[in-house]
């Protein structure tokens, strides 16, 4: 087993039932060690990824304030190449997206093949924030649970892989980051009334965290729950699972790519017959 645990049935889960202090019995340097290595692996698995144009990566961020969205995307994703990766955030729908169905600002931020895309916050705040503080009626949030899960399969169908990252802090670690970035002029930018008052609804997140997990977790876009009190852990289990879902898929991108060279070898040749046998130019 991984060291983020695999959601991946629909079965009714309890995030008191996940430590958010875990950490495998892996110490600090340890872990900094593999995050290292996992994380060459995957600028390796993404140079294919981009090259063999077959697939695409959508890796979902999602955490209450401070769990580390913006740390994970820094230290795990943050030594792949620009140039096939981007980073969506979703922030309070403007007015213009809240005329469109909710999936319609998401879908247009899906990775195209040989991408690799971060969403910092995703759709699912459309059955979190929106359903904890009731901005649709229920009838409208309760349904949205099948509309992701088909519009997951959409993505997978045509090419995406999806990976899901619940990052689980205790709420006592959510205090200490809140009171630290009071401390730290660097993170005062951080700095938001609506952290503390959203700490407020702590029950309420935990309950739609549980049904978001539990309601759209299938086998072709699992969520994973991630201990996440410890930075250096976390990192750690989001780089593994990453690395683990693209592994299998090297096989086959060095094949087409392979074939893609051999096409290409046999198309030069027969230009340079062609050139060889044709009258000099006058
Ligand atoms: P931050 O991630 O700190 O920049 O904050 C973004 C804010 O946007 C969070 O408070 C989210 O809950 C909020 N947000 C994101 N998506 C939605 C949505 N669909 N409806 C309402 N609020 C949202
Ligand atoms: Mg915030």
């Amino acid at each position: 087993m991984g060291y983020a645990h695999r959601v991946d049935g629909e079965r009714k889960i309890h995030l008191k039932d996940f430590d958010p202090h875990g950490h495998a019995d892996v110490g600090r340097e340890e872990a900094e060690e593999k995050t290292a290595r996992l994380c060459e692996e995957m600028t390796e698995l993404q140079e294919m990824l981009y090259a063999a144009s077959q697939h695409s990566v959508l890796i979902v961020l999602q955490g209450r304030d401070t769990s580390g969205k913006d740390g994970t995307i820094r230290k795990v994703t943050g030594p792949l190449n620009a140039q096939g990766c981007g980073v969506s955030s979703f922030k309070v729908p403007t007015s213009e997206e809240l005329a469109h169905d909710f999936l319609w600002r998401v879908h247009a931020k899906a990775p195209a093949r040989g991408q690799i895309r971060i969403f910092n916050r995703s759709h699912y705040e459309d059955v979190l924030v929106v359903r904890v503080h009731q901005l649709v009626p229920e009838k409208a949030w309760r349904a949205r649970y099948d509309h992701i899960n088909r519009f997951e399969e959409l993505l997978t169908d045509s090419g995406a892989i999806i990976l899901k990252f619940y990052l689980h802090i205790s709420r006592k670690e959510q205090e200490q980051r809140l009171l630290e970035r009071e401390q730290d002029p660097t993170k005062s930018w951080k700095l938001s009334t609506s952290d503390w008052q959203e700490r407020e609804y702590w029950g309420a997140y935990t309950e739609a965290y549980e049904d978001a997990i539990s309601r759209c977790s299938t086998s072709h876009a699992p969520w994973h729950i991630v201990p996440a009190d410890r930075k250096w852990f976390r990192n750690l289990a989001v780089a593994e699972t990453i690395v683990e879902a693209l592994r299998p898929c090297k096989k086959g991108w060095l094949a087409h790519l392979e074939e893609i060279g051999r096409r290409e070898k046999a198309a030069i040749a027969e230009l340079r017959r062609n050139h060889a046998s044709a009258p000099p130019h006058p």
